[in-house]
């Protein structure tokens, strides 16, 4: 019941100024997001790395309401990009980027977001990272697949992600399950209308192993995106299934989340990508997370209570 309360929170303008300022939120936040500025989350990338673990980077902001946010979110991931080239993080490290930070929902939004995020994509081939753009809500799947399909001509390896709670995805596995396409796999964070996806976990659980069948037997680089140890067990049977090596596929999960499971796969020789997200614009990242698990929002909430 409470999930889609969050989700819809997540949403709220009024919610948000609640929530941002109280002061026991903060350390709630940090279990999720890696600092307010590129120094920190750079820092968080390090110690993961000498983990042995590899990060997709979010640079938090999503949707914005004009175009000069568009362009500062923009700048901010050609900072980061200049940043994990000095670095020489730049192997260890691609991005995750949200395309209504970059204009997707303003007028003419398609095309903007498209101009905004493709100076992004190339400062990543150039210093020998890359991108995978983020799916948000239905709304935004046929354009966000465009976009990719646009970006692909130039850049292949730029990455999707596909929600197997959407009843479409099976097809757009299949459409994206080519050669050189990399596809990050996951349920689905946003609150979704029953014409659209599934409403019932179980559908969702068995629609992911349908798409994550339909990607480790095609020609491209899956990307399991789950927490769940179900899912991963799966995984890693349906890749023995389909011969493919350790290489030829990777783990995802969010920065602070199973942390003991990410160096587990990790020293089971298995590829580990941590999403780690960094910015202040944290509070619709913040409130999915808490919309996803019970847990979180029952330490929350006591943190409330305690005070
Ligand atoms: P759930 O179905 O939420 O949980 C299943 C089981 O997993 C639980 O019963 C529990 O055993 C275990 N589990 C889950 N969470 C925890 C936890 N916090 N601690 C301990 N055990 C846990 N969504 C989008 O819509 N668009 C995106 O672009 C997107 N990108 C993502 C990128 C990555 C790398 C990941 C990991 C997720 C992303 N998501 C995205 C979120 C995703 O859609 C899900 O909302 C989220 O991953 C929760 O689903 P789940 O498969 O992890 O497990």
């Amino acid at each position: 019941m409470l999930g889609p309360v969050l989700l819809a929170a997540a949403r709220s303008d009024s919610i948000r100024r609640l929530v941002s300022a109280a002061p026991v939120t903060r350390p709630m936040v940090d279990r999720f997001v890696a600092g307010e500025q590129l120094d920190h989350c750079l820092q968080a990338v390090q110690s993961l790395a000498d983990r042995g673990l590899e990060v997709t980077i979010d640079h938090l902001g999503e949707d914005i309401t004009d175009r000069s946010e568009a362009l500062r979110n923009r700048d901010a991931y050609l900072a980061l990009t200049d940043a994990l080239a000095a670095s020489g993080l730049g192997e260890r490290a691609e991005m995750s980027v949200k395309l209504s930070a970059f204009g997707q929902a303003l007028p003419g939004g398609h095309d903007l977001a498209y101009e905004n995020v493709r100076p992004v994509v190339e400062a990543a081939a150039a210093a020998g990272t890359t991108v995978t753009l983020d799916m948000e809500d239905h709304t935004t799947v046929d354009s966000t697949l465009a976009i990719l399909g646009e970006l692909r001509t130039r850049f292949p390896q730029t990455g999707a992600v596909v929600q197997s709670y959407l009843f479409r995805t099976e097809d757009d596995c299949h459409a994206l399950a080519g050669e050189g396409s990399r596809v990050r796999l996951v349920k689905g964070a946003y609150k979704e209308p029953a014409e659209v996806a599934f409403q019932d976990k179980r559908e969702v659980d068995r629609a992911y192993v349908r798409c994550l069948k339909i990607l480790m037997a095609g020609k491209g680089y899956p990307m399991v995106g789950s927490h769940d140890p179900r899912m991963v067990a799966i995984a890693q049977d349906l890749a023995a299934r389909y011969g493919r090596k350790h290489d030829e596929y990777e783990f995802q999960m969010l920065y602070g989340i199973r942390e003991a499971e990410q160096t587990r796969l990790v020293a089971d020789g298995h590829r580990m990508r941590v999403y780690i997200p960094y910015g202040t614009d944290w509070y619709g990242y913040f409130m999915r997370r808490l919309a996803e698990r019970p847990a979180n929002m029952a330490f929350f909430l006591r943190s409330l209570v305690s005070r």
